[in-house]
């Protein structure tokens, strides 16, 4: 069996292209379910130290090492450091969009915020500004509200303000997806789900964990997410607990990817990034241009990229088309999509 170099070199985004809606799940250009695994980028916010990582040779080493097909840029917003204080924030997260287009991956702008509500004409200028740039490219995913916190409504507040943000960004791009958290740090999609945005298609629903401290309840709240019909995207989740502290939950984080994969849900892990914390996926004071070596990786690093650089042969696509096996893999009846 031949294949030729050309047809197997291709990108993810070669080989998915434009991402859409469909029920409660994403589909690729040809129709298939489809579950990627990548990193997000820690806050970009000045002088917090995570901003070091939004490099292009960064990226390069997450696609080129770790195999991510999806790669987060989470520009804090209102708090120091962030956009609202210096715009200069916009450029790094450009400077990663534009990796990612020469990776050919896929990448999430995302406003990485609390509070947007309350910036939302902000908000609207900034999406405005990205999809005028960036939105006739597959590879950009917008998300357009990091983490509503807890007891901020999603029907009052958290909604109205997707619609509005959504309404911009469909006026300059009519089809790129889009993905709106929700109250209680983004897990409160069971109750996005009974109201959901109805306006406009390809909308996704972020849903974050960190397994340490949430595991099988609020996998409840997805599944009745999922049963209502809304589509899933982990834009962020952790391998410990959801103060970033603690240590990894093994169990509770297989427990989590065997549920992403039965239900095609696509993940980021939180963060690649060297602060002294146990979630960041690098120890302090590595070179972030990228290239790490195992002695340079976290527990958490470690384990993410062990998911990362596994899930193809973890959790294909379901129902793609025949057309090749990845070089590198076993061959087996399972790697012949
Ligand atoms: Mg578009």
């Amino acid at each position: 069996l031949f294949l030729t170099g050309a047809l197997c070199a291709q990108t993810p985004v070669q080989q998915h292209g434009h991402l859409s809606v469909a029920g409660n799940r994403i589909v690729d250009s040809s129709g298939s379910s489809v579950s990627f695994a990548g990193m997000s980028l820690f806050w970009s916010n000045t002088g917090w130290g995570g901003e070091a990582f939004y490099n292009p040779s960064a990226v390069h080493s997450m696609r080129n090492d770790w195999g991510v097909k999806v790669i987060r840029a989470a520009m804090g917003v209102e708090d120091p450091g962030g956009y609202l204080q210096d715009p200069s924030n916009k450029a790094k997260v450009e400077s990663v969009v534009q990796a990612a287009i020469q990776e050919g991956i896929y990448v999430i702008i995302d406003w990485h915020s609390h509070h947007a509500e309350n910036y939302e004409s902000q908000a609207i200028t900034f999406f405005t500004d990205m999809a005028n740039q960036f939105g006739h490219l597959p590879n950009v995913i917008y998300e357009i509200y990091n983490e509503p916190l807890g007891g901020v409504s999603w029907s009052q507040t958290v909604k109205p303000y997707a619609e509005n943000v959504i309404d911009a960004i469909r006026a300059i791009d009519p089809d790129n997806l889009i993905i709106v958290g929700s109250p209680t740090w983004s897990q409160d999609v069971d109750v996005a789900s009974q109201d959901p945005i109805t306006g406009s298609a390809n909308i996704a629903y972020a849903l974050h964990f960190y397994a340490e401290t949430h595991t099988g309840s609020l996998r409840q709240k997805a599944l009745v997410a999922l049963n209502n019909g809304i589509a899933l995207f982990v834009t962020e989740w952790g391998s410990v607990n959801a103060w970033a502290t603690g240590s990894v939950a093994y169990q509770s984080v297989s427990e989590w990817m065997q549920f992403l994969c039965e239900h095609k849900i696509s993940h980021c892990n939180w963060a690649l990034n060297d602060k002294q914390e146990a979630a960041s996926a690098l120890i302090p004071g590595v070179a972030p241009t990228g290239g790490w070596s195992a002695s340079e990786l976290t527990a958490s690093g470690a384990l993410a990229k062990s998911i990362i650089e596994s899930w193809d042969a973890v959790c294909p696509a379901v129902a793609a088309p025949a057309t090749m096996i990845r070089l590198g893999s076993p061959l087996n009846p399972n790697a012949l999509l």
